[in-house]
């Protein structure tokens, strides 16, 4: 599981054996890259793994992580709260099928009390036959467990608030009474024979001894695991550190999961560094959909943890890209162009040097290769393009050119892309923001339609 082993440049045509057996297929591309390279040079053999350094690794970062890590998917839950986005029991079914065909443990599949629809996608994933956990979300209200139980979910995740925040404005209860009903409606769902997982929301802007006494009130009332949440996403990852580190002395040896928000872009900063501090139970979501600016990204959250970390996570990466077209397609949220791991860009080079590196060795400028995760590269013809991705292009086709040909065909790109016309990605940009407006719930013009249809007078005109 190295940082900086790498194949050479390759085609589409070995994904027939990528896909037979992805480690060994890794294996051999290094291999045959090693030996590439070094021929080219003609200097002495050096192993790949000894040209670069690690030093999450070689630093003892890595060695922190515990033990038995098991990620928590919220892509049905979170994910599905994301502005706009709803997924039909259907959808719900193929997007877990999934996950739990590449080994994702734990699915939160939603919150039965939503309606008549999620309540049905709640019962079917939880009968679905997965080996994942199937746990379902619950308010500390009594109906909502109750629907949960009659769903036949394997576990709960009962949320309740416990900033004084969201106390005072938003439950308008009181420390006490957010204790009291947190522990019956513990004690109520441990009695049902579901598997509590107590969630405070909003936890790092909490109070962190109410924080430990809510957790240890409910640990007492059966919970087996606490749930943190950066519901806001105001966490960096060493005050993450820090505060992990607070409250776990005072839980004993209760499991800890953390749920992070990307609001500052560091979302899958602070899980990692959640887990450094212990955590066994990361949450993530494909895409990194959730509310606002979403949640720590599913795919960013394995591969770093795999290649970063050398950690072995049991998720197999190989279908991380067919994952995230798949939730793409069925959420209809299209993912952004610079997006890590999955994004259009992510395996695209364009600048000369960065071409002319990836074609000698492809760990020159990229951290990990696509195969990895299903995906192939790109080499993007413009501006900055130099002569190594116009020669490897030509021999991919088996295609004779001689240097000047080659210089001058640089040139004719050069100038080309130069003086291309914009009209058409800006009127694609223009376009995108015009219809993601649209896309999103219900338009304007249907919430007057449907405010009339439900009774309430508004007139005709007016609207
Ligand atoms: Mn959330």
């Amino acid at each position: 599981m190295g940082f900086g082993t790498a194949g050479r440049n390759r085609g589409g045509d070995d994904k027939a054996a990528h896909r037979g057996n992805p480690a060994r297929f890794l294996e051999r591309e290094v291999q045959a890259a090693c030996a590439a390279t070094r021929q080219d040079a003609g200097g002495p053999a050096i192993p790949d793994e000894s040209l670069v350094h690690n030093y999450v690794v070689e630093a003892g970062l890595s060695s922190r992580l515990p033990k038995g890590i098991r990620i928590w998917d919220e892509t049905l839950r979170d994910g599905e709260q994301t502005p706009g986005v709803t997924f039909s029991p259907e959808e719900k079914l193929e997007i877990a099928r999934l996950l739990d065909e590449i080994g994702i443990p734990i699915i939160d599949v939603g919150i039965p009390v939503v309606s008549k629809e999620e309540a049905r996608a709640v019962k079917t994933l939880a009968n679905a036959g997965l080996d994942a956990t199937v746990l379902a979300a619950s308010r500390i209200v009594r109906r909502d467990i109750d629907a949960c139980i009659d769903c036949g979910v394997d576990e709960i995740a009962l949320f309740i608030a416990s900033s004084d925040l969201h106390l005072r404005y938003k439950l308008r209860m009181s420390r006490d009474q957010v204790l009291d009903a947190a522990v019956r409606e513990t004690e109520y769902a441990s009695a049902h024979g579901l598997r509590v997982s107590f969630v405070t929301e909003d936890t790092f802007r909490s109070d962190l001894g109410f924080v430990a006494r809510l957790y240890r009130a409910c640990i007492d009332a059966g919970a087996i695991r606490a749930v943190v949440c950066d519901t806001v996403g105001v966490m960096t990852p060493s005050a993450v550190s820090w505060f992990v580190g607070q409250l776990r002395p005072r839980l004993g040896a209760v499991e800890l999961s953390f749920h992070g928000h990307n609001d500052f872009g560091l979302a899958v900063a602070n899980t990692l560094a959640a887990c450094e501090a212990g955590v066994l139970v990361p949450h993530a979501t494909v895409n990194g959909l959730g509310e606002r600016a979403g949640n720590a990204s599913l795919e960013e959250l394995v591969m770093a943890l795999d290649t970063l970390y050398g950690y072995e996570t049991g998720i197999e990466p190989s279908r991380l890209y067919e994952l995230s077209r798949l939730v793409e397609r069925l959420s209809g949220v299209p993912v952004g162009v610079s997006k890590p791991i999955v994004g259009y860009n992510a395996f695209s080079h364009e600048s000369g040097i960065h071409a002319d590196g990836i074609v000698k060795h492809a760990a020159t400028y990229e951290p990990i290769q696509p195969e990895r995760i299903g995906r192939t590269r790109q080499f993007i013809f413009g501006k900055h393009t130099g002569t190594a991705a116009v020669e490897e292009k030509l021999r991919g086709h088996e295609i004779q050119a001689t240097k000047s040909q080659v210089e001058r065909l640089v040139h004719l790109i050069k100038d080309f892309a130069e003086s291309k016309s914009k009209d058409e990605q800006q009127t694609f940009v223009e376009q995108y923001r015009y219809r993601e407006e649209r896309r999103r719930g219900v338009s304007d013009e249907e919430f007057w339609v449907l405010a009339r249809k439900a009774g309430i007078p508004v007139a005709e005109g007016s609207r």
